[in-house]
């Protein structure tokens, strides 16, 4: 991938340009929501530009979808009174002076030393970590058993932008971000990447094997889509 080389506008539309490698021209929306058109250089801008028009209905169509996806995403502060997902629900944060751990859960209350306030997205991905790893197991052997599929190993960590992955070797790796979801969906996590046990892909035949043993994964997959962004730190 070639150099970013400006910001162009186009009518409307600002896009970014970069230098393609190949001889035709893409359009991308990036995950920050950005346009980036990939294009053969030297730049025909004339050409990019009637590109643009042509695509100009799908443009508007994935920039409105990616402010849906989007506008759940939440920032958090370590304050008083904030409130963290964990499997769903919302509990409140409180600061304490005094505690033999950084942070800790007790009586649906998350309580972080008040001298660890920097750290506290540290703490909280530890705690998620931790909390999910000892899910996993029981979450497993509801699905594991009526599915006959058994991954290598299943493991808890930071992920890119994605949930789960399904290594060739048969390993499922869960983000951490999954201990925020309702069970209903962190099950259709698990769940989905089970199926990528037996279908590397999703062809009609992977979906009907989710669907044989969650027959409303649907819910879950609208939700993850609408609901995903904002389980963040
Ligand atoms: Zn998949």
């Amino acid at each position: 991938m070639a150099d970013t080389l400006n910001v162009s506008t186009y009518k409307d539309i600002s896009y970014q340009l970069k230098k393609s490698d190949r001889k035709t021209t893409s359009i991308y929306i990036e995950r920050d929501g950005t346009v980036l058109v990939i294009a053969p250089s030297p730049f025909d801008v004339e050409k990019i530009e009637q590109i643009i028009e042509s695509k100009r209905s799908w443009i508007y169509k994935s920039l409105a979808e990616w402010e849906d996806l989007n506008r759940t995403r939440i920032h958090r502060e370590y304050v008083n009174g904030e409130s963290f997902l964990y499997f769903g629900r919302n509990y409140r944060l409180q600061l304490v002076k005094d505690q033999l751990e950084p942070l800790t859960f007790h009586y649906g209350q998350f309580k972080l030393l008040d001298s660890e306030v920097a750290n506290a997205p540290d703490h909280f991905k530890n705690f998620y970590k931790t909390k999910l790893q000892q899910r996993l197991n029981e979450r497993l052997k509801l699905y594991q058993p009526k599915m006959k599929l058994k991954p290598a190993s299943i493991r808890v960590m930071e992920l890119q932008n994605r949930w789960g992955s399904c290594t060739s070797k048969g390993a499922i790796n869960l983000h951490w971000k999954c201990a925020m979801l309702p069970l209903s969906v962190l099950d259709y996590v698990i769940v989905h990447e089970l199926a990528h046990l037996e279908d590397k892909n999703h062809s009609p035949k992977f979906w009907r094997t989710i669907e044989k043993v969650m027959p409303d994964y649907d819910e879950a997959k609208k939700w993850l889509k609408f609901n995903g962004a904002g389980m963040t730190l």
